[in-house]
């Protein structure tokens, strides 16, 4: 015959037992739920493009073909639709595979400031087409080596300011600063563009967030772009910070660690 305070441990044990089995339960709805959603937006989004093109080249064979400067606008906007899709695609890839953890980081020294140079360099025409201008402010003399991961880090900077262009408004300006601080190297993209509202501003790290979704599609955004680098900084031990002014602008900045490679030579007395 058991006495009443062993019943009890069992009784305790079944009780725990079940609670744990409860907790599992719920995280797996919790992921059965975010699947079912995550498989909504990207049929959304992956239609969107679709139409698109659908649209231009069902106009095309219904006779719009004849008309030789119809016929090359339509087939330019359907060629526009199906490179977003696959950038579309590229990003969700992108994405997936950081989420799942099966990406990479392959760490090396390198020069952040020449990383920003080069995607300055390459994102100069897109800005000089809005009569913007990046200006990039360093300390002349100092280098800014880091040990990082240089493509995802180029991607990182590439999208916030590719980003700073997108949402400013013609003439606008796009400043770039590099700093050290103690052992810290800070990336900071700042814009005077239109801001974002306080209420989105926690949310634009979420995959396909958009405050402005027909002027985000009109720059060939995917609503994917500040996920990824979320995800990139993260893997670097590092986040991304914004803060913004609705109205006058946005400062997105990162922090990456400074590698100190120069030992100071001995001096001579
Ligand atoms: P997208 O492809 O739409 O640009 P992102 O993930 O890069 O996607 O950004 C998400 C949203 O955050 C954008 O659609 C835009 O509404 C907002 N956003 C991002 N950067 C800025 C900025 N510099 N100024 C204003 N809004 C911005």
């Amino acid at each position: 015959k058991l006495s009443i305070s062993p019943l009890r441990k069992i009784n305790k044990s079944i009780n725990l037992y079940a609670q744990s089995k409860n907790k599992e339960i719920e995280a797996l709805q919790k992921n059965a739920e975010f699947r079912k959603e995550f498989i909504a937006d990207i049929s959304h989004e992956l239609k969107t493009p679709i139409f698109a093109a659908q649209g231009y080249i069902h106009t095309l064979l219904d006779g719009a073909v004849d008309d030789k400067s119809v016929r090359l606008k339509f087939l330019k906007r359907a060629a526009k639709s199906l490179n977003a899709l696959d950038k579309l695609v590229q990003d969700l890839l992108t994405l997936n595979q950081m989420e799942s953890g099966v990406v990479k980081f392959n760490f090396e020294s390198f020069d952040l400031k020449e990383v920003i140079l080069e995607v300055i360099e390459e994102l100069e025409q897109k800005a000089s087409k809005r009569k913007m201008h990046i200006r990039f402010s360093y300390e002349k003399d100092k280098t800014f080596r880091t040990f990082a991961d240089k493509d995802k880090i180029f991607r990182v900077c590439q999208n916030l300011i590719s980003n700073a262009i997108k949402y400013n408004n013609d003439g606008g300006e796009v400043q770039v600063n590099l700093k050290t601080h103690k052992n810290n190297i800070t990336v900071e993209v700042k814009d005077n563009g239109k801001g974002i509202p306080p209420d989105d501003l926690k949310r634009i790290f979420e995959r396909f967030y958009r405050v402005d979704k027909s002027r985000s599609r009109e720059g060939g955004g995917t609503g994917l772009g500040l996920a990824i680098v979320k995800h990139i900084l993260e893997g670097h031990k590092s986040k991304i910070s914004v803060s913004s002014t609705l109205g006058k602008g946005s400062i997105f900045s990162f922090e990456l660690p400074l590698e100190k490679l120069e030992t100071s030579l001995p001096t001579l007395r």
